[in-house]
């Protein structure tokens, strides 16, 4: 007998609940990085491509940098079942494209920077109520870290 599709869509959902049930005693290192920064740039690559990653050792290196060669840095680390996929994740180029630009914030080196919108909408806003963009209100850069806003010189 053909199971009608409601049977098919219940057992899709149970074998994903079981999976995330699952003990995560299989998880395997994909990378180490020396900074939890990094690290966690990595986790959010994996975690957009559809992996549950998880970041190891990172109180500890940010307790004591030191110890970060010690324990092999800040391990980012996958279930078996995913191993797969993070492996095409890691060998593809990054997607993102703010971190392709490399747009480093001025005051903190962070690569977390992301254009600022407000300018932009305040240049609209002043085109409309004075028929001209104000020419110093050009596009600026923010840092998701610092906070800091800046022109960029290019
Ligand atoms: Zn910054």
């Amino acid at each position: 007998m053909k199971p009608g599709l409601g049977d098919n869509v219940l057992v899709g959902k149970d074998a994903v609940c079981y999976k995330r049930e699952e003990p995560t005693r299989s998880m395997i290192t994909v990378a180490t990085f020396s900074k939890p920064e990094d690290a966690h740039l990595l986790r959010m690559r994996l975690e957009a491509g559809g992996v549950d990653a998880y970041i190891q050792d990172e109180n500890t290196v940010q307790m004591n940098w030191l110890y970060s060669n010690a324990i092999g840095g800040v391990r980012v680390q996958v279930g078996e079942k995913d191993l797969e996929t993070a492996k095409e994740i890691l060998a593809a180029p990054p997607a993102n494209p703010i971190e392709a630009d490399g747009t480093e914030c001025p005051d903190c080196s962070s690569l977390h920077t992301a254009p600022d919108d407000l300018p932009r909408r305040m240049s609209l806003l002043s085109l409309l109520l004075l028929g001209f963009p104000f020419p110093f209100l050009r596009r600026r850069w923010r840092c998701a870290d610092c906070g800091h806003t800046w022109r960029p010189s290019r």
